[in-house]
This record gives structure tokens, sequence and C-alpha cells, in this order.
């Protein structure tokens, strides 16, 4: 096992960030420098202080961890009985939550998300574990099919391998889990690379794994940047599958340089999310879903709604009742519980987002912000964003922004809005707000998009599938898909009797 440092679950956020060390990578049970020796910085969102180093891994640190994961899987946990391999996951699901209140001030502090909503989702973490494991038990033996008395063929699903997983910053540990834990549930082995941006939380999980004392070598973390480590995972023969989170562009890279050693592929991808809102719909509760679906996780959330079309008749009060939204909403430290919307990532995707406000004003938007306290201007603080006067066929509407900022356009009817809904590449999620039951139904089977709310926020069920159409993914997480995903299915057939065999050769 490695130099495991898991504090208790009693102490402090401030006490758990005053403990931080470099980040090292973890290989086969153990917290290690890359063999490089080389690092790199880990920034504070919210100060743009260095917080510390990460270990920068390279192609011979995945392979090292690759060989580790394969030792594993042809050892000591493909050999575990069913039973024993989910008490291990059920284990990891009651460390995280014994530890919420530690691992939430981490992810807070590394990626300027605040403070109540990685609670949030740190628990919801715990809870992909959980449903899981649960899963995976009744779903190993899948069908029976009893084939003219003569055959019974039934199908298994055994563990694919070594499962590559590559993630993104935006809300690393929740979306890293996602994954995990179907990965590990299903008897797969784990190599992660975690986005470079946000690398505290990927260790605070390998230490609870660790403690959990799953065999080493089972789940392995190499930090790193995408086109070193994150392309030699994918490069590498002995990783079966690759499960992606992040930007379009990306995925497609991967999917290329992965494509020698035909990998299977899950890819969540960008998103530039509708949200419709009929003249009939509640009002007050779609202003209050609009807000949260964009404003929420700084607006880095893949299935924000990014673009509002309401109903011309409507519109006035709408976008004046937003307008007033966006000037109270708390815009502040992410570590504290009365923050609403904190600071971006990194520098660099503050200077994109800053880019994309001045697209907006160059392509005749009215840009109305609401206001960052001065105190807070060390951050990479962008204040909640209405783009007055948008039209599809600005830039601004047709690529993912990923901040905080809602394009706000008006429809006359059904046929244009939905035309005017699919106007773009992404297909990833959409909302429509509307009292009449039919329109409701016909206007979300006839927007492009994985997923769709009818008068409701983004509340999601484990066992539902997530994921995009068109350039915002391949396959689906959740449920059952993820299951799929994650096994190789075999079919067995067994005669019942003497069968007619073609007699070739016989005298
Ligand atoms: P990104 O594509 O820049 O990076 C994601 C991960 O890929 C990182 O770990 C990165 O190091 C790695 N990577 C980069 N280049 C690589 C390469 N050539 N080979 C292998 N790995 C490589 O994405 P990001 O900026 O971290 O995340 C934001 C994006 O993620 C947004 O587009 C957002 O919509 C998307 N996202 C999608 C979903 C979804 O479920 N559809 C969920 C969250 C985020």
């Amino acid at each position: 096992m490695g130099n495991v440092n898991l504090v208790d679950g009693s102490k402090s956020g401030q006490e758990v960030i005053s403990e931080i060390k470099d980040v090292k990578l973890y290989i086969d049970g153990a917290f290690v420098d890359a063999e490089s020796n080389e690092q790199f910085d880990n920034i504070n969102p919210f100060t743009n202080e260095k917080i510390n180093q990460v270990a920068s891994g390279d192609r011979n640190d995945i392979d090292k961890a690759v060989k580790a994961a394969r030792k594993a899987f042809k050892g000591e946990w493909g050999s575990l009985p069913l039973k024993e391999r989910l008490s291990y996951v059920y284990k990891i699901a009651d460390l995280i939550d014994e530890h919420i209140e530690e691992i939430a001030p981490l992810e807070s502090f590394d990626t300027g998300l605040p403070i109540s909503q990685t609670k949030k989702m740190v628990a919801r973490a715990a809870q992909n574990f959980r449903f899981y494991a649960e899963m995976v038990s009744s779903r190993l033996v899948g069908d029976a099919y009893q084939v003219d008395d003569q055959f019974l063929n039934y199908t298994i699903h055994k563990p694919v391998g070594i499962a590559g997983l590559i993630t993104p910053w935006n809300a690393p540990f929740m979306l890293e889990t996602w994954k995990i834990a179907p990965a590990l549930a299903t008897g797969n082995t784990v190599v992660l690379k975690p986005a470079e941006w946000s690398p505290l939380t990927a260790n605070r999980l390998a230490e609870i794994i660790d403690k959990a004392g799953l065999p080493d070598g089972v789940f392995n973390v190499v930090h790193g940047y995408g086109e070193t480590a994150g392309a030699s995972l994918v490069a590498n023969e002995d990783v079966e599958l690759i499960s992606f989170t992040g930007e379009t562009t990306t995925g497609s890279e991967i999917m290329k340089n992965g494509a020698d050693s035909l990998k299977q592929f899950s890819m969540e991808l960008g998103g530039k999310s509708p949200i419709i809102v009929f003249e009939d719909a509640d009002m007050e509760r779609a202003i209050d879903a609009c807000t949260w679906g964009i404003f929420s996780f700084n607006g880095e959330r893949c299935t924000a709604n990014s673009r509002l079309y309401v109903h011309e008749n409507v519109a006035e009060d709408f976008v004046a009742a937003l307008k007033e939204r966006v000037q109270n909403i708390v815009v502040g430290d992410p570590m504290k519980e009365e923050t609403q919307v904190g600071p971006l990532i990194h520098t660099k995707h503050y200077e994109n987002v800053k880019k994309y406000l001045d697209i907006a004003e160059q392509e005749g938007c009215q840009v109305v912000s609401g206001t960052v306290p001065e105190e807070f201007s060390r951050g990479n603080f962008i204040a909640p964003t209405l783009l007055l006067n948008a039209e599809n066929s600005m830039q601004v509407i047709q690529e993912e922004i990923f901040g905080p900022v809602i394009a706000v356009m008006t429809f006359k009817d059904e046929e244009e809005v939905i035309e005017k809904a699919n106007d773009v590449r992404y297909g990833l999620a959409g909302y429509v707000w509307t009292k009449d039951l039919q329109r409701g139904h016909r206007v979300a089977q006839a927007v492009d998009s994985g997923m769709l709310w009818i008068n409701a926020q983004n509340v999601r069920d484990l066992r539902t599938p997530f994921g995009g159409s068109k350039h915002s993914g391949i396959g689906r997480e959740g449920g059952h898909y993820a299951f799929e995903f994650y096994t190789e299915v075999q079919i067995i057939h067994v005669a019942l009797g003497e069968h007619h065999i073609p007699q070739f050769g016989k005298k």
C-alpha cells in the first residue's frame, strides 16, 4: 500500500487545505513521482497563487500504470468472488461519505466551484459507487434463450480489462467517480488521467481506495498533460477501452489516436443546450430553473442552458427578471457557503470566456452583466452575464462558451423554435417550459438532444442514460448503459441433446 495520509473525517476544510502536499502519481498501490521527475504548478483560481506542484506523468508512467493494472486484472482482482469485489466498492462509497467535509473544500479550493455545490457533488460520487455495486450484483447473468428444445443459449457479462479514463476539470471528483464506479464494480482495473487543472481530489480518491484495501494496481492515477499522459493512455495497446469526458475536438483527436488499437470509446463531449420558454409556462419556476441551469457550477457545466429561447409575448418580463437575478447573484469566495458563483478554473479559460464577450459585442449583442466585488479582482471572475439581441447565426450561439453567460433570443411559434434549437452542431441537453402537456412532449421529442427536461431543472436518476447526440457525444453513461460499456457480453451455447453434426470425411 502507498504512503496514505488520509485524515480522519473530523478535520475542517481549512485544516485539510493547510495540509495539502505536492500531488504524486498513484501507481500499483504507491504514491510516486513521475519517472522524469517533471512537475507542473497547480494554481488556486480564487487568488491565482500557486497551491502546490503536481507530478507530470508521461508515456513511461502510463506504461507502468497499465502494467500494474494488467497484473491486477490477471491476478488478485480478476479472481475475486463477486461478493468480495463488490464489498470493496461499497467500502469506497462509505469512506467518501465519511470524508465529504474534507473532499468538498479541496474540490472548491482547486476548482473555484462553490462549496455548497461541491458538497452535493461529493455525496453524489459516493452514490455512484453504491449504485453500481447494487446494479452489478443483479445483472451479471444476462438473457437466456431456449432454442428448439435442442439448445440453451445464455449470455454473461465479463469485465473488458483495463479501462482508461480521461476526465475534465469542471466537476472533477464527481465525473471521475461516474466512470470509476461502474468500471470497478464490473471487474475492470483502471488507469485514470485527471485534468491537469484540478488534480487534488483524484488523489484523495486514491487515498480512499487505498484505505478501502483494494489490491495494488486495481486503481491507478497518472497526472499529466493531455498530449503526453492522455495521448499515451489512448495509444497503449493494452488498454481495452477509453471513457472520455471533455471537449468535442479532444474527443475526435482521441478517437483517431485510439483507432489503431481498436479500442471501445465512450465520448461525453461539449454542449450548447437550449431552454425553451413558452408563454404559458410557470414563469417564476422557469426563471429559477434558467438561472440555476446556467449559473450553477460557475457556468462550467456541460448541460448548462446557455441558449434561452423565450416566447416574444413574455420576453420583456422574463428578461427583466433575469436582469434582476444577475445583479443579485452572490459572486465571491468559493469556500463560503453563501457564494453562488465562484471564479473560473484558470486564467486561460477566463481569457477564453472574455474573448467570447468581446465577440458578442462585435456581433451586435447587448452584454448585460452583474458585478464582481472589487476585493476579488485577483481571481478569474466573470460576472453572470446575459447576451441580449442574440441570433442563431452568431459565433457566440454556435460555440460553447463554458462560463456564466446566457444568450437570449425570442421566438413566435413552435416550428420556429424547434428549428433554432436544432441549428447547432451540439445535442447534449434541452429544457422545455410549458403547461401544455402535448406541446411539451411534442417539442421535447423534436429537439435533437440526448437528454431533455420538461418543466424541470437538470435532475438525474442514476438508472437513466446520460449523454449527447450529434457532436456532444457517442454512447451513454449511467444505468445499464455504463454497465454494458464496461463489460464484454459472451453468449454460451449449450447442447441439451444430441443434435445433428455434419460428418465430414467420415467413412
Ligand atoms: P479537454 O478536452 O480540454 O480535456 C479533458 C481531458 O482530456 C483532460 O484530462 C485533458 O488532459 C485530456 N486531453 C487533452 N488532450 C488530449 C489528448 N490529445 N489525448 C488524450 N487526452 C487529452 O476538456 P476540459 O476543458 O477539461 O473540459 C471542458 C469540456 O468538457 C467542455 O467542452 C464540456 O462541455 C465538456 N464536458 C462534457 C460533459 C458531458 O457529459 N458531455 C461533462 C463535463 C464536461
